[in-house]
């Protein structure tokens, strides 16, 4: 008979949204009449862009033309886009990054799952807890961890960093060594950015340690304060300690549409051996390119009239974070995030638990969020609220929950 890969069975069932999903219907089924306001998912709700459409529109008609058809697209990427990238997002902001080290992919989760593939199994990772769980699970599924242990929601043999209230949501240094550290900022789940210096000091930490960070930073376009960072190759040595990725889908809304990147610094070596070669490797044994049509969206997100467009989405999103943060704090919720990031993380009242928090809103006020535990131990006693719905909801939903 043949075998299995036996990680998978240590991985617990992906209750998360799937209870939540439950907890909803059930609610819905009892009181079909009540309308029920969704700020749970972080999906977004506006249109893609117009500049944009109209870049897919031509591509669309490019693709029925033998003259200017196009096949498969090139594993890296078009040089348009990875060109377009490198000088806007990087050379313009002062980081020294080239096109040759951006790999254009179908978005940041499936590069958060596949980027371990560049590591040894005996690899030690840190993870921030709360954390989102891609980088976890990616890495059991590799056969990096030991079993899930349900008394303390952590898997063996992988280190976790709490980021509370205490710290400031900041992970402090690991005690042990590590090898692949993930940090995620502006984070999901709590909202909360990393200031220039504090990143600085983790730049520092992974040279210092032979680490590699996987700096994840898929919400660095919701940033509206100075200070700090939009990429980790803001900080000094960071080409030779870490990997950036990015995602177009909250940055320009296209969730559905499959878009994001990595940046692989060619002086990231582990002696002789540059990561940069080998994603390249691996992409091209695994990866057949993004859509041409997908790729020239992407490069409409740059051009002027599609600069003004996204950062009027953008500008939306932030102005409800803004309604829920100062009306949940104004009623007298203890709140977090919201500023730098499209997600609210409030401390549960009376110390009530992440999933009792849950039932109350969804019965008493037919608001639907995400409890912190579902995204580790650490994230008990608190609870994301998400800014991608429309205004009307934002204020109806506060509006519900002042009146509770
Ligand atoms: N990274 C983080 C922290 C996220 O929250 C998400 C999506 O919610 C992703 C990556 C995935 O982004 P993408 O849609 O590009 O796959």
């Amino acid at each position: 008979m043949f075998k299995v890969n036996e990680n998978f069975a240590k991985l617990p069932g992906s209750y998360l949204f799937a209870n939540i999903a439950k907890r909803v219907s059930a609610f819905q089924a009892e009181h079909p009449e009540k309308e029920i306001i969704r700020l749970g998912i972080g999906d977004v709700t506006q249109p893609i862009a117009p500049a944009i459409i109209e870049a897919m529109h031509k591509a669309v008609d490019e693709m029925g033309h033998a003259e200017t058809f196009h096949g498969y697209a090139p594993e890296q990427g078009y040089d348009f886009l990875r060109n377009i990238i490198a000088k806007e997002d990087f050379q313009e902001k002062g980081c020294d990054i080239s096109a040759d080290e951006i790999f254009i992919s179908d978005g940041a989760k499936c590069d958060c799952g596949n980027i371990q593939e560049l590591f040894s199994l005996d690899s030690v990772i840190a993870v921030c807890d709360p954390v989102y769980p891609v980088y976890v699970d990616s890495n059991v599924m590799a056969g990096r961890s030991g079993l899930y242990n349900g008394e303390t929601g952590r898997f063996d043999k992988i280190v976790y960093m709490p980021c509370t209230a205490d710290n400031g949501f900041l992970p402090e240094f690991p005690k042990e060594h590590v090898d692949l550290i993930y940090l995620c900022f502006p984070n999901n789940p709590t909202g909360e950015a990393i200031k220039k210096a504090d990143l600085q000091a983790w730049v520092d930490y992974a040279n210092k340690n032979g680490a590699v960070i996987i700096f994840d930073a898929a919400y660095e376009a919701y940033i509206t304060e100075e200070g700090i960072p939009h990429s980790i190759y803001e900080c000094e040595g960071a080409k030779t300690c870490a990997i950036e990725l990015r995602s177009f889908s909250k940055k320009a809304g296209f969730t559905g549409m499959r878009l994001g990147f990595a940046v692989i610094p060619k002086d990231l070596k582990c002696g002789d051996v540059s990561l940069n070669a080998m994603w390249m490797r691996r992409q091209g044994s695994k990866y057949n390119g993004t859509p041409y049509i997908i790729q020239r969206a992407g490069e409409a997100v740059y051009s002027p009239e599609g600069k003004v467009q996204v950062a009027e989405q953008i500008a939306r999103y932030m102005k409800n974070a803004k309604t829920i943060y100062t009306g949940l704090k104004d009623t007298g919720f203890t709140v977090y995030g919201g500023v730098n990031s499209p997600y609210i993380w409030l401390k549960t009242p009376n110390d009530m638990k992440s999933w009792d928090f849950f039932d109350y809103l969804l019965n008493n006020a037919g608001i639907v969020g995400t409890p912190g535990a579902g995204f580790g131990p650490s994230g008990e006693g608190y609870f994301r609220i998400t800014a991608f719905g429309t205004y009307e909801n934002s204020l109806k939903a506060l509006d519900r929950i002042k009146n509770l």
